[in-house]
């Protein structure tokens, strides 16, 4: 059957990941590899109670087919919190609501990208999104991160080398997969660099909110001044999931294509969702439940911390995020860490993570991996670190 498969998906060899997420399925496992809300931290009787209100409130007219770009009154409230929380003054016109951030990021791709079309990604990068982008066969020009966030600087000689380049991709806060922030200098630097060089920025940012210390910046859209930054969040990490609600901010002239995009793939989001969403938001403070679930989450991160300083090899370096889900923990050069799971990690210690190379778009650095502290509990991310760090004190000194 492959040979009438179209060339987009031919490339793709997804058969290593899927191995990994089928282990750490496994319950045997301690699995630091997937991106998951804690299970007790969803809103559940909330979230039920917003359902039946938004049911029992709108009749049978919330069962009928509804506009593409998404309820309204959501929208709006999503407009309203865009300014107060990201600097970000747009009308509800410019908000969409999506089936996740990641619809949103393969609408954006398919409004923009030719075959061998050049993009900038970071490296590493959210591997969903290298998912979605990888169907449209970019040329992709990889960007490396530090602790201020993507390097502006090589991104700049990286555009002045390649002006064909159309897009960046950037997840700018408590980035997917190593926790990095970019700076406020970073983000005006970046706009300056788009405005200059005619790309369009897509700025991902569903953790915005997931802060356990330090102060807010503005999102990176709040510094456009040509309409050429594309804004994208998510109820995911908030709220829940499987609600498979997200937004996207853009100006009237992507909107209007993204529109006609969307009604193409989906038609709308569903709105017996989106109207439970808009009931929750209106009966109870979503500030005060963030707030809650990031007093759990800090000491998630705090555990994992303190885990890594004390089981660690002094050879391994690691991240120190503020918020988000991940920290990203960088070995000695040599050591190919998805071979390492495969043959020692799962194997010996019952552990899984996500290795380096499925997070770069060009596949070429093995010596890294992502963990994510948010689904474990602290004392299960202890006994995982540390089972960790006795594998690799071995491998450090061989
Ligand atoms: N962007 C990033 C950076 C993510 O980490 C994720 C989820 N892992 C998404 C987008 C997509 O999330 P969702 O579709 O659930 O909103």
């Amino acid at each position: 059957m492959k040979n009438l498969f179209a060339n987009r998906v031919l490339n793709n060899d997804t058969s290593d990941l899927n191995e990994i997420f089928k282990n750490s399925a496994n319950p045997e496992n301690i699995s630091f590899a997937g991106g998951f809300p804690d299970n007790r931290l969803f809103p559940d009787h909330d979230l039920k109670t917003a359902y039946q209100n938004a049911i029992s409130q709108d009749g049978q007219a919330i069962f009928q087919y509804a506009s593409t770009q998404g309820l309204p009154a959501l929208r709006q409230k999503l407009a309203n919190r865009m300014a107060t929380c990201a600097g970000v003054h747009v009308d509800a016109d410019n908000v969409m609501l999506t089936q996740g951030g990641q619809q949103a990021i393969d609408l954006v791709a398919k409004l923009l990208l030719n075959r061998g079309d050049a993009m900038a990604v970071e490296g590493p990068t959210y591997m969903g999104a290298l998912a979605a982008f990888d169907t449209y066969e970019p040329t992709y020009y990889e960007i490396p991160v530090d602790q201020d966030g993507m390097d502006v600087h090589y991104l700049k000689n990286t555009l002045k080398a390649h002006p064909e380049i159309k897009l960046i991709y950037t997840v700018p806060d408590f980035h997917n997969p190593t926790g990095t922030t970019m700076s406020l200098r970073r983000r005006q630097a970046l706009v300056a660099l788009a405005n200059q060089y005619d790309v369009i920025i897509l700025e991902d940012s569903p953790y915005r909110d997931l802060r356990y210390s330090g102060k807010n910046l503005p999102a990176i859209k709040h510094f456009d001044t040509e309409g050429r930054v594309i804004f994208i969040s998510s109820f995911s990490k908030i709220l829940s999931p499987a609600l498979r609600t997200g937004w996207l901010v853009a100006d009237d002239e992507i909107m209007t294509e993204l529109i006609g995009l969307k009604s193409a793939i989906d038609v709308q989001s569903p709105n017996v969702t989106l109207a439970a969403i808009n009931s929750y938001l209106d009966h109870h403070d979503i500030d005060h439940h963030i707030a809650n679930i990031n007093a759990a989450y800090r000491v998630k991160r705090d555990a994992m911390l303190n885990a890594l300083d004390r089981y660690f090899p002094a050879s391994v370096t690691y991240t120190r995020p503020a918020g988000g889900f991940f920290i990203w923990v960088s070995l000695p050069q040599g050591i190919d860490a998805q071979q390492l799971l495969r043959d020692v990690v799962l194997p010996q210690a019952h552990v899984a993570y996500v290795p380096a190379s499925c997070q770069f778009a060009s596949r070429q650095v093995t010596n890294g991996f992502r963990l994510n502290f948010t689904s474990l509990d602290p004392i299960t991310i202890t006994t995982g670190v540390k089972r960790l760090g006795a594998i690799l004190h071995n491998v450090t000194t061989n």
